[in-house]
């Protein structure tokens, strides 16, 4: 087979694969044979037009040929990288691992451990995401939370309710192989294959459903509401765990425990920092979900291509203030709406969710101010400290309820609080009052934000609506503590391992779900030596 790199193509032309290679490759459309689609990527950033830009793997009539005639340019052998082989132990462990967690983190370091040869049991503190779903409801519809079940707690994570984008910074072995297992288990095709993935709130339920049946199949003991809530040690090493179930607390042996409960497990740290696990704190940020209108981003990316049937358009920016703070946006959701997502009483945090035809009128997208280490007091939990003190402040500028205060981009700029919404109608739910960010946010941030918007409205025009909407507040994209791992991922105590996104060594669904997979490894390789 060989690989053609970077075709551009007109929108429109974008399904007929056999057409577009056979021109690529100037041979007949009956001498191609088999076409992949291996990459297909919008780029929208010339005048001339917006193009596809694609990728293909073709199988031709006579493979040698076509590939002497194009050497040198884009066409090449297309030989895909094999994934990785993941270790296998001969004896299930005894006692069975642990792992703690059913998000993006544990989910795939309990798929690892079963495939090895290990089965695991998994606790997770929410409910299965069909139940899970009724309590994130309860919420949107009537500002009630439950504290185990809501958008951060329950099956699949804190990103079940959300855009399910999967494009992600990091390098990492195991990207594709699991793209390719949520893609089994429900997830769209294209993700495989689409330069910016996604898969939306509505499907990635049913992929969190499908990873279940996966793993019970795979032998997975998966306990939901049970809670983890302390761990003995003793020589070094964790020795048992304090679980609390839905009847009773029980005690529970263990000898191999991999943690990854999110960032939002507050007392889980303060029991890890009370076990002596070393921890730091971390640089992370805060700020408020901003909203746009669809439909004029997707006039000033796609000018008049914006009939042509392209996905909705996103951004990305970022503004690097002189006084060292940055600015940036993060977790846009075209066609999404801004949900609530807290899980502690009396705080209002926001966050982003699209279903997977991201059809809303709004854009939403976090904008978000760094926090530097030295900005907060030296306790390595000042983070969480901080952090709690803006969601009380939202909840309270809410007028209770968890309703969110919200703010016009032009009022904010005057400095004056917003007494009526304009034309962006605000979709956070379960409902919204016109108010003051700076009465949210600290000062810093908040005048941050005010140097930002009039540079960013420079690089992207949206950024200068003044009727765009902010809604506060956005306080959980990262996590602001970070714990000290071992060359093989332990932290402080043997068989203690921490992964995904509240270890501090991760952020977002696809390297939460590697990081997972990596402490697992690393867990499987010691149960290989024990062999
Ligand atoms: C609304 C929203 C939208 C998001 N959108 C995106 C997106 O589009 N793309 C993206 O890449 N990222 C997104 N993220 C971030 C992403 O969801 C996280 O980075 C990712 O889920 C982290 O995975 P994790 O497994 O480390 O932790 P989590 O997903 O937070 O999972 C932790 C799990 O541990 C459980 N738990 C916690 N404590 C205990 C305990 N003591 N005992 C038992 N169980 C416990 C929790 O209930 C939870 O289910 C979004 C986050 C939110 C909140």
């Amino acid at each position: 087979m060989l690989l053609i790199k970077d075709i551009r193509v007109d929108p429109g032309r974008e399904q007929d694969l056999a057409g577009i290679a056979s021109e690529a490759l100037d041979i007949a459309r009956s001498d191609v044979k088999e076409v992949k689609l291996i990459r297909r990527a919008v780029d929208a950033r010339h005048r001339s037009g917006v193009k596809y830009v694609i990728t293909l793997a073709v199988s031709t009539a006579d493979d040698s040929t076509v590939l002497g005639t194009h050497r040198g340019g884009n066409v090449s052998e297309y030989s895909p990288t094999a994934p990785p082989v993941l270790p296998s132990v001969r004896r299930a462990p005894e006692p069975a691992p642990v792992v703690v967690g059913a998000g993006p983190a544990g989910l795939f370091a309990a798929l690892t451990l079963c495939r090895s040869g290990a089965p695991c049991i998994l606790l997770e503190r929410g409910k299965r995401v069909e139940d899970r779903a009724r309590d994130v409801d309860a919420m949107r519809n009537g500002g009630i939370l439950s504290l185990q079940s809501n958008i951060q707690f329950g099956e699949g994570g804190a990103g079940t309710f959300s855009d399910g984008k999967l494009h992600t910074g990091i390098k990492s072995p195991y990207l594709f192989s699991i793209l390719r297992e949520l893609a089994e288990n429900g997830a769209p095709e294209e993700i495989l294959w689409n330069s910016e993935p996604h898969i939306g709130t509505d499907m990635l339920r049913t992929t969190c459903a499908g990873l279940r049946k996966k793993l019970l199949g795979l032998g997975c003991d998966i306990r939901f509401g049970h809670t983890l809530k302390d761990i003995s040690v003793g020589g070094g090493a964790v020795r048992s765990l304090l679980v609390c179930g839905p009847e009773t607390e029980y005690e529970l042996p263990c000898r191999s425990l991999i943690m990854a409960p999110g960032q939002s497990a507050r007392e889980v740290y303060e029991m890890l920092l009370n076990l002596g696990v070393r921890m730091h704190k971390k640089p992370f940020s805060v700020g408020v979900r901003i909203e746009h209108s669809q439909r004029q981003l997707d006039r000033e990316r796609y000018g008049r291509s914006v009939r042509m049937g392209l996905p909705h358009s996103s951004y990305k920016v970022a503004v690097h203030l002189p006084g060292g703070r940055s600015v940036y946006s993060f977790c846009v959701c075209p066609g999404g709406e801004v949900i609530a997502a807290g899980n502690e009483p009396g705080g209002v945090v926001t966050n982003g969710m699209s279903p997977y035809a991201r059809d809303g009128d709004n854009i939403n997208g976090a904008l978000l101010v760094s926090v530097d280490p030295w900005d907060l007091p030296e306790h390595p939990l000042s983070g969480l400290d901080f952090r709690r003190s803006i969601e009380e402040a939202a909840y309270a500028e809410g007028g209770g309820g968890y309703m969110a205060p919200v703010q016009l981009v032009g009022d904010f700029l005057l400095g004056r609080p917003s007494t009526g919404m304009g034309s962006i109608k605000p979709t956070y739910r379960p409902g919204v009052r016109p108010g003051s960010v700076d009465a949210v946010l600290p000062a810093f941030a908040a005048q941050a934000l005010r140097e930002a918007l009039p540079l960013l409205a420079k690089k992207l025009s949206i950024f200068a609506c003044e009727e765009a909407v902010m809604t506060a507040a956005e306080t959980r994209s990262s996590s602001p503590v970070q714990l000290e791992r071992d060359t093989d991922l332990t932290c402080t105590y043997a068989g203690l391992r921490v992964c995904g996104e509240g270890s501090g060594w991760a952020g977002g669904i696809m390297s939460s779900a590697a990081d997972g997979i990596k402490c697992a490894v690393s867990a499987i390789k010691e149960f290989t030596d024990c062999d």
